[in-house]
């Protein structure tokens, strides 16, 4: 029996090895990348937000943003990872400051759902034993009993309807709702994507639920039986915390490179 996540399944389908390294092999890796870095920080900010108040404190905007200052300034290490060469760290700290003034500014008092839980630590149980990892940023309610899985999303590009139509990680923690919530008249996915202060939601079928389910539990199948890791570089290598040791990595770079080496070379012996 073992726990999967969105995370470990995508991983998977991005890159064989990596999933080994990561999954399999246990390697730890300290690199961390700005982007992730301001997204956590983000999340954790609008946490603090979430939990305050339904203890019934309204944090005012200022005091948000000093919260996610002190924390950007706390948690802040050298070796984070800047990989676009035309941005620089607080090129990233202010957006993150831009997103939650966006987000601030469009709901609040924030009374339009009830907050059912943030940030949840909980499994989802698959038909073979497995379980299913459930990390909703936030479950909300309104009054009709219709509840919403939010999940908040800090890349520069949001996806489109269609893609999200065919995401799985909220509808798989739509299950778990469903599961647990016996009163919920609907669930809707929704994603906050705070660079373009939009708001997306898709809405499933218990057909299409039932479909997916099944297309997760045969994927899990699949990485059971996997006995060959290969790796499979793409731009999202740029990202991934084990270039340093991945050879198929370094053989990509050596490929870019050589050409600009053996020129650089001929120059050389050309002025010598
Ligand atoms: S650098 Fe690319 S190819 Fe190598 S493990 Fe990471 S994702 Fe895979």
């Amino acid at each position: 029996m073992a726990t999967y996540s969105h995370s470990k399944l995508s991983t998977f389908d991005q890159c064989k090895y990596k999933y080994k390294l990561r999954y399999v092999d246990f390697v730890r890796s300290e690199l961390k990348t700005i982007e992730g870095f301001m997204g956590t920080i983000v999340h954790q900010t609008l946490e603090k937000l979430y939990r305050e108040l339904k203890a019934g404190i309204v944090n005012s905007k200022d005091n948000l943003l000093k919260y996610y200052l002190w924390m950007w300034q706390k948690n802040w290490t050298p070796g984070i990872v800047v990989v676009k060469k035309e941005y620089n760290a607080e090129h990233y700290k202010t957006l993150g400051l831009n997103y939650l003034m966006g987000y601030y500014d469009k709901y609040s008092p924030f009374n339009q759902l009830t907050t059912v839980a943030i940030e949840t630590n909980d499994r989802l149980g698959l038909t073979n034993n497995d379980k299913y990892y459930v990390m909703i940023d936030r479950l909300a309610v309104d009054e009709d009993k219709n509840y919403y899985v939010i999940d908040y999303k800090t890349n520069a590009n949001p996806a489109n309807q269609t893609t999200l139509d065919k995401d799985t990680q909220l509808a798989m923690y739509s299950l778990w709702v469903k599961d647990k919530f016996l009163d919920a008249k609907s669930i809707k996915l929704v994603w906050n994507f705070l660079a373009t202060d939009e708001e997306k939601v898709s809405v499933r079928t218990d057909e299409e639920l039932v479909e997916m389910k099944n297309s997760i539990e045969n994927k899990i199948n699949e990485i059971g039986n996997c006995i060959e890791y290969p790796a499979t570089t793409s731009k999202l290598c740029d990202y991934c915390e084990y270039k340093s040791i991945c050879p198929e990595w370094k053989r990509n770079e050596i490929e870019e490179v050589k050409p600009k080496y053996t020129r650089q070379k001929l120059l050389n012996a050309y002025l010598k």
